[in-house]
């Protein structure tokens, strides 16, 4: 019997290559000419709006969507003909599609019973995969006798049963609360640390996503809008789509003479180069702006304000502001400082401050 190696099992970690995939249905492209790759052993999100694609991607990477044209390979095998169950693809469902008339071990099972595995093997390896997502003990107990995150421990643990080398999550935390769903976010990573095999996991949320992935694919209408790490997506975003769509930011539109990039006719400091475009956009993180009391810093881009609304949020605070020369800046503080005992009030007059390292320039179309 094989047993769940403590070690990472990277070694048998499969890389994943999605070349042209287009899927229509009727007038709608669910998925627009995609092309992916994801790197053996890796943790890979994707994260898009509701309808941008995301289950059709997995479905087609677990075999049960067929693409119109593409073409996917797992390592060197293409497998876009290869039914489902020849794939060795794990897969929790976007509703748990748990058996609700099995026990906990039948669901868990029976991947296994598919795959004809002699009965004191399955249920060896039940209880190993249920040690795997700490329900060691509850292989007698019925499914309606379940939590909702026991439920959904239960759908990993049929999904990795079999020991795939591709394991699919299609939103397995949206429906716990925010608790449980921060520590099963840690949960699963930890498992993916442990099992090592090249999952690719469906999110709409995107702080779970920052907090779980290795990289990130950011997917809207069909199409991916960009690949990066959760760092680089958050500090370089590609587009106006990926920076409104992950994080909080305020959009400023900006000018270009030369190689001087220019807001309200001052030029501004960055240190990052401005991507090559006509529609230039200014995009501001509410965390790292600056409130200074003593004026314009030097070094730094500043920008003269008036404060239209201050929100008290316990850890932090928000404050909108009025630019001098139009639109407006949000700045989130720390309660720590001065800004414990004064936080400024509505109607003063402000400097905010930008660090050219944090002075970010996007390509502004809306996309
Ligand atoms: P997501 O998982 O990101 O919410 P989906 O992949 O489920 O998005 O859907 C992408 C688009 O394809 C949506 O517009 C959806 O309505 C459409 N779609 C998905 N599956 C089908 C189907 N079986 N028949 C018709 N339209 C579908
Ligand atoms: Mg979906």
């Amino acid at each position: 019997m094989r047993g769940f190696a403590v070690t990472s099992r990277n070694s048998d970690a499969l890389p994943i290559s999605i070349r042209n995939v287009t899927k229509t249905y009727g007038a709608v492209h669910a998925l627009n000419d995609v092309s992916l790759e994801v790197e053996s052993g890796e943790f890979l999100t994707l994260l898009g709006p509701s309808g941008s694609g995301k289950t059709t991607l997995l479905m087609v990477l677990a075999g049960f969507t067929r693409p119109d044209c593409g073409s996917l390979k797992f390592g060197d095998r293409e497998v876009i003909r290869t039914p489902p169950h020849l794939r060795d693809v794990g897969m929790t469902f976007q509703s748990y599609a748990l058996f609700p008339h099995m026990t906990v071990a039948g669901n868990v099972g029976y991947p296994l019973k598919l795959r004809k595995v002699s009965k004191p093997d399955i249920a060896a390896r039940v209880e190993a995969a249920l040690d795997t997502v700490q329900l060691g003990g509850f292989g007698d107990r019925r499914i309606d006798q379940l939590s909702g995150g026991q439920r959904q421990r239960v759908a990993v643990a049929r999904a990795i049963v079999f020991e795939p080398r591709i394991l699919l999550m299609d939103e397995p935390l949206s429906a716990l609360d925010k608790k449980l769903r921060d520590q099963m976010q840690i949960e699963l990573r930890h498992l993916h640390e442990k099992l090592g095999m090249t999952t690719v996991y469906v999110t709409h949320d995107q702080r779970e996503a920052l907090t779980m992935s290795d990289r990130i694919a950011v997917v809207n209408h069909g199409r991916i809008m960009q690949l990066a790490t959760p760092r680089d997506l958050y500090d370089r975003p590609a587009n106006r789509f990926v920076a409104d769509f992950i994080g909080e930011s305020t959009f400023l539109p900006v000018s270009r003479q030369g190689q001087t990039i220019l807001f309200d006719g001052q030029p501004l400091l960055h240190d990052i180069p401005a991507p090559d475009t006509d529609t230039l956009s200014l995009m501001v993180r509410p965390e790292r702006v600056v409130l200074s009391r003593d004026g314009p810093r030097e070094g730094a881009n500043n920008f003269a304000a008036t404060a239209t609304d201050v929100v008290y949020q316990g850890d932090s605070y928000l404050l909108h502001a009025a630019l001098a020369s139009g639109g407006q800046i949000v700045l989130r503080g720390a309660m720590r400082g001065a800004n414990v005992t004064s936080l400024p009030s509505v109607g003063d007059a402000l400097t905010l401050c930008l660090a050219p390292e944090d002075t970010v320039l996007i390509d502004g179309s809306e996309q």
